[in-house]
């Protein structure tokens, strides 16, 4: 008979305990976010019976959607054994998700590094910094996986890798995860139940989570996914074709990708809408105007898919509600999205997509 043996990893147990009660800590003392009513022409909504509300993700402490998945990613790795006391916690990320990732590190006390493409927004690198974390440059947003890899490798650190786990990290049944926040806050309003929720892909990890809460609750909201240009989740998605790459960056930040991420999961998606980037920009820069605030790019491509639902709706004499997601806010965005300079640079002209804007504002009616 072998001996009987016995091995250990070490692991500051109490270190961990410690990290997950501050993470905890941080949560209670946050307040969930809110769900605003979307101004539409009263001339025209009332009557036709249709709401849209736009669930605002700025109001988190790290002023994004991506709040939500920092948390969750640290706390997977917490609980996974990936992360111990000193880990350099490293990810690739095209700035949002970095910038609340720095934050959580920071209150763990450990080293970050975010990987990123040179595009990302002075701004963003700034916000990141500010917060103790380091920037590591690449040309383009395909390479940052790899890089990240090697860095962590080289660093005895963790890659959180948004890309892979968003869809495994969140509590997709619940525990107030964004669907049950939605779903809870339309309880009293005339349609609680939403014909659509509306939203774009980074990770695919919020589309995972809404599309699964959605069939658990067997709720009959439809999921629609925006794509915008430069990505492959639209291409992939309408010819099942889920290996396909392209050798692009997506210019709308947070959203679109160069490749299917694993964390999209295209069998919760009811329907995919292909955005052009000049959409996506005069929707940003109208609802700015109609909020009375500036809002991101990635909330215009939202709207649009949006604004085209509805009418669809009203064409159709259907009453219902749509939510989308306003998912960061456009102070980011001033040299970029709200700086005619910029557009006239990349190429975007947004008149005809404003016009459409303005028709829509009038009639309801979508061209
Ligand atoms: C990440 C992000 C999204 C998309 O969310 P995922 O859950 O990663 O798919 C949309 N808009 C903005 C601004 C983002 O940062």
């Amino acid at each position: 008979m072998p001996p009987t043996r016995s091995a250990t990893h070490p692991c500051s147990r109490a270190w961990v305990d410690n990290a997950i009660r501050l993470i905890e800590a941080d949560t209670r003392r946050s307040a969930d976010t809110h769900l605003l009513r979307y101004p539409l022409p009263s001339a025209w909504a009332r009557d036709a019976d249709v709401a849209l509300y736009l669930k605002d993700e700025t109001t988190h402490i790290t002023g994004s959607l991506k709040h939500r998945l920092a948390r969750s990613l640290f706390l997977y790795a917490l609980c996974n054994g990936l992360i111990d006391e000193g880990t350099t916690v490293v990810e690739a990320s095209s700035g949002s998700t970095a910038i609340s990732e720095a934050y959580f590190a920071k209150l763990l006390g450990l080293p970050f590094v975010a990987v990123m493409t040179e595009s990302t927004s002075a701004s963003k690198v700034a916000l990141i910094e500010a917060q103790g974390g380091r920037c590591h440059f690449v040309q383009e947003s395909g390479q940052v996986y790899a890089e990240a890899e090697r860095i962590a490798a080289e660093t005895g650190g963790h890659y959180l890798d948004q890309f892979t786990n968003a869809e495994r990290a969140t509590d997709w049944r619940g525990n107030n995860n964004i669907a049950e926040s939605i779903f809870q806050q339309l309880g009293e309003e005339t349609h609680p139940v939403p014909e659509w929720i509306v939203v774009g892909a980074g990770t695919g990890g919020t589309s995972a989570t809404i599309g699964r809460y959605i069939r658990y609750r067997r709720h009959a909201t439809r999921l629609c996914v925006v794509d915008p240009e430069d990505s492959v989740f639209f291409p992939a998605y309408a010819e099942s074709r889920y290996d396909m790459v392209i050798d692009a960056s997506s210019r709308i930040e947070g959203i679109g990708r160069p490749r299917v991420e694993p964390s999209f999961l295209p069998g919760v998606v009811d329907r995919m809408i292909a955005v052009p980037d000049a959409a996506s920009v005069a929707a940003a820069r109208h609802a700015s105007l109609a909020l009375g605030r500036r809002v991101g790019a990635s909330t215009g491509t939202n709207l649009w898919g949006a604004f085209g639902l509805l009418a669809e709706m009203v064409a159709e004499g259907r009453g219902g509600s749509v939510v989308t997601l306003l998912a960061d806010g456009g102070e980011r965005y001033a040299d970029t999205y709200f700086s005619d300079e910029w557009l006239a640079q990349q190429g975007i002209d947004p008149a005809q997509p404003a016009a459409t804007l303005a028709e829509f504002d009038r009639s309801g009616s979508w061209v």
